[in-house]
């Protein structure tokens, strides 16, 4: 398996990572999760754009136009002759003496590889289970920071409790899941969190708006709480990794009969359309 360190594709075996990169000592820095269909990626532009908006959220300047990263990309994904799976890639503020405050002249790390995964095809088709949860983290879940506890303690507790997804709440509110974004379908409306401060604007939520958009699917941005889930018509999640996965199980109560929804699944066949489009079958 090879990898990118450095701007350069090297074996995995050869890249390091200095101890006091502060990605490592601090989480400080930025990533990105990319699917990739058949050799090739897909929204691969818009999470591209999301990258660099992060990195200028927390003042790191990445050293590369989003037009050569993508073609960086896609060398790594040829050489690892990735079919099916992930691109992850990261890039940290550096390496530099343990200081909290931001060292001057530091080059960013960068760093990218892949990996083979199975797109999620039983849970998309039975649907899964979730909990409801308090939402710790700060006030600028729409950075997608390497600072991921708050959302890895989430999971915790729901894998803890036999379950898929942990659904964050504030107050009332419902925000987003541990890993993924949350809409309900309530009267033919899907319905999910504005894109704010609150949230991770996922990509997979922008490519749902869309598809709902031209197919005269009514789609909302606006808050809704605990109540309001347990008494949706559906309930899924929008992800990356998870695509458009129905949620049919919260606090143990069923969700539409426990079973996927149609607007869910016509969702799940739009998306899919788009995939074919973008990466081909
Ligand atoms: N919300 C959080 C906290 C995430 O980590 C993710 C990432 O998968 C999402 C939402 C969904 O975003 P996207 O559709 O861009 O993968």
């Amino acid at each position: 398996e090879y990898v990118i360190i450095g701007g350069e594709i090297v074996d995995r075996g050869h890249a390091t990572v200095d101890i006091e990169d502060r990605g490592y000592q601090f989480g400080d820095g930025v990533y990105e999760v990319i699917r990739v269909y058949n050799g090739k990626m897909f929204t691969a532009r818009e999470h591209l754009i999301r990258l660099q908006e992060s990195a200028e959220k927390i003042s790191i300047q990445i050293p590369y136009q989003p037009t050569e990263l993508e073609e960086m990309l896609k060398g790594l994904i040829d050489k690892n002759n990735l079919s099916n799976g992930i691109i992850y890639m990261q890039f940290t503020r550096g390496e530099s003496p343990r200081n909290h405050a931001f060292p001057h002249n530091v080059a960013p790390t960068f760093v990218a590889y892949t990996r083979k995964v199975d797109r999620p095809v039983s849970s998309m088709q039975e649907g899964v289970k979730a909990i409801f949860i308090d939402d710790i983290r700060w006030l600028r879940c729409d950075i997608k920071s390497l600072n991921l506890l708050g959302n890895l303690l989430a999971k915790q507790k729901a894998v803890e409790a036999g379950c898929f997804e942990a659904i964050q709440h504030r107050g009332d509110i419902v925000t987003e899941g541990s890993s993924s974004n949350v809409a309900i379908v309530k009267n033919g409306t899907v319905i999910t969190h504005p894109a704010n401060n609150l949230i991770l604007n996922g990509i997979t939520r922008q490519k749902v708006k869309q598809v709902c958009e031209q197919n005269k699917i009514p789609f909302e941005e606006k808050e809704f709480t605990i109540e309001d889930v347990l008494h949706a018509d559906e309930v899924f999640l929008s992800g990356t990794t998870v695509e458009v996965t129905p949620i049919v199980e919260v606090e143990e109560k069923k969700i539409s009969g426990g079973t996927p929804g149609q607007v869910t699944k016509k969702l799940q066949q739009l998306i899919m359309d788009e995939i074919v489009k973008e990466c081909g079958t």
